[in-house]
């Protein structure tokens, strides 16, 4: 029998790589704390109800791509697609009602799609929902978040693509607009637009076909047919972008396509990733809580796919190796023993200790003591074991100096120091 491999699409993320992981979440973190936005942990499962109509069935992420499936009790359960409806029916069900409501999360998402590189069926989203207010300040609040968090990871040369897509009557009146210029086109156009030709026409505007995309091309433009209160809110967000210095390029064919999302759409692409350069998608949804069965309430968020931030990072080449500040060697039993002790005192008092389990010849365990990285070396042999004595060697300058362990403990904020804590 062969052994068994990881389902196509899911990857294991390994030691070697779960530097990026651990330093996106800790960026993302305190980007968040420092905005005052709480985390929020939704289930990963949920009613299929739930995302037909939080995401909407004639999306490709609900009518394609969701893995849903009948559970024991035969209720149609699905793993989340994503997670804004799912922090939505969090924030209806537990009533978090009136003001602003600030939440951030990250989780895996499933999506039954051709896997590839930065595209796979189960993914890591994270992202933020400013729930409770139209305040165009909002979505620039949000937008600036992601800048923030793609900047301090040391991520540039990213391009923030902006776009409205109106609100109720502006968006009628524009949906027949465009019907009626794309119909005798039809026949034109890549199989999947023709099918929302009727379903969900505004997608047709992002297709990725070339034919189409030189069809939309000449369409007529959703900003036009904004109405008043649309362009205000849309002026505002600029204004506000520009205040804060944050450059964007409008791009009128970027649109969610259900009639939930409302006023501000962005994206921010980072062209080095090739066809799957969209790292993070977001926008209004005004429609949404009242659509899930809540109270009518404004809200604005996004999400960033980790993979794709992984492989940024990868590009970047600068994964900084953990920090250790001590290497212990031992050898003999009374030694191994003491050492093991040893050790569990010095974690105890703040340090990151790697103890060698080898049991090998000094030389062989003063190789791995070399290639940790760690600031100083500490050695317990039979002699330092017979007088509760260690050696301890720092790894920049090679100076060794012998120690009793007793003391070793006394000195931490003398070592602190010089390991800079
Ligand atoms: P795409 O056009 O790349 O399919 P999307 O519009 O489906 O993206 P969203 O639903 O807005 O993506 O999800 C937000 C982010 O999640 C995307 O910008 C992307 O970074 C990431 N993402 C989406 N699908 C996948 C996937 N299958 N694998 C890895 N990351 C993904
Ligand atoms: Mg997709």
């Amino acid at each position: 029998m062969g052994a068994i491999q990881a389902l196509r699409g899911t990857q294991d993320i390994l030691p070697t790589e779960i530097g990026y992981w651990q330093q996106i979440e800790a960026t993302a973190r305190d980007i968040f704390a420092k905005a005052v936005y709480q985390e929020i942990r939704p289930p990963i499962i949920e009613q299929t109800e739930l995302f037909e109509r939080g995401i909407g069935e004639a999306t490709d992420v609900v009518g394609k791509e969701m893995y849903t499936f009948r559970d024991r009790g035969d209720r149609s359960i699905s793993l989340r697609p994503e997670m804004t409806a799912g922090v939505v029916r969090a924030f209806i069900q537990h009533s978090l009602g009136a003001g602003v409501h600030r939440l951030w999360y990250t989780g895996p998402v499933f999506r039954y799609e051709r896997p590839g590189a930065g595209r796979q069926r189960q993914f890591y989203q994270v992202g933020v929902e400013n729930i409770g207010t139209q305040d165009p300040r909002a979505d620039v609040e949000v937008i600036a978040l992601a800048t923030q968090l793609l900047q301090d990871l040391g991520l540039k040369s990213l391009k923030l693509d902006l776009n409205s897509v109106g609100q109720g009557e502006d968006r009628q009146r524009y949906r027949e607009a465009l019907v009626s210029f794309l119909s005798p086109y039809k026949s034109e156009l890549d199989k999947d637009s023709q099918d929302r030709l009727d379903r969900n026409p505004l997608r047709i505007l992002d297709s990725k076909d070339k034919r189409t995309q030189e069809i939309v091309g000449d369409a007529p433009s959703l900003l036009e047919y904004l109405g008043d209160e649309s362009r205000q809110h849309f002026d505002r967000v600029q204004q506000l972008l520009g205040d804060l210095s944050i450059n964007y390029h409008l791009n009128p064919c970027l649109v969610r396509g259900l009639d939930y999302y409302t006023h501000t759409a962005f994206e921010i692409k980072a062209e080095s990733l090739g066809n799957e350069a969209t790292v993070c998608g977001g926008g209004r949804y005004d429609g949404l809580v009242a659509e899930l069965g809540g109270k009518e309430t404004p809200a604005v968020g996004w999400a960033i796919g980790m993979e794709r931030l992984v492989l940024l990072l990868q590009q970047l080449g600068e994964e900084k190796p953990p920090k250790l500040d001590f290497y212990l060697v031992s050898r003999g039993d009374r030694a191994t023993a003491q050492a093991l002790v040893l050790a569990q005192k010095l974690r105890y008092f703040g340090f990151s200790v790697e103890l060698d389990l080898s049991g090998a010849a000094f030389g062989k365990q003063f190789k791995r003591a070399d290639r940790s990285n760690a600031m100083a070396c500490l050695v317990i042999g039979d002699a330092e074991a017979e007088n509760q004595t260690v050696n301890l060697k720092w790894m920049a300058t090679q100076k060794q100096e012998a120690i009793a362990q007793s003391q070793l403990l006394t000195m931490t904020d003398t070592l602190k120091k010089q390991m800079k804590h």
